[in-house]
């Protein structure tokens, strides 16, 4: 053999030997049971930061309807359902509702329809609300 090719083979095997050496100790480095609870705190905290990730969107999106509620709310008070122009206040009387310039209804509350109903003891709202009751 020459001396030159021994040599230039020697470091191979020996860096071989080397890596093989590495890999057996990984192998027995590679615990079955301590993979078993990595893999399992790993699923936990997926499922902690899935939940947190639910409960952010579910507020941001509460908060988001909350506006938009609060916008329809503001655009449609004391407007008329049928045409969308504001409610004028009248008193009819001595009754004061609200009722669309366009003739399109007139509204009122649930205390303003009883005491028209109780002054009118002979009117159909009277006859509807206390028919039972006289
Ligand atoms: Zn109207």
């Amino acid at each position: 053999m020459a001396p030159g090719s021994s040599e230039g083979r020697l470091p191979n095997s020996a860096s071989r030997d080397t890596v093989e050496l590495r890999k057996a100790t990984m192998a027995q480095e590679r615990d079955p049971l301590i993979e078993k609870f990595n893999e399992k705190e790993k699923a936990e905290e997926d499922i902690y930061f899935a939940r947190r990730d639910r409960e952010l969107i579910a507020k941001l999106r509460e908060v988001r309807d909350e506006g938009q509620r609060r916008h329809i709310r503001e655009l449609a008070y004391m407007r008329c359902p049928d045409c969308g122009a504001r409610l004028k206040r009248a008193t009819h009387h001595g009754v004061t509702i609200e009722e669309c310039p366009a003739g399109h209804g007139m509204w009122m509350s649930e205390d303003e329809l009883h005491a028209l109903a109780k002054r009118e003891r002979d009117s159909w709202i009277a006859r509807y609300l206390y028919r039972p009751r006289l």
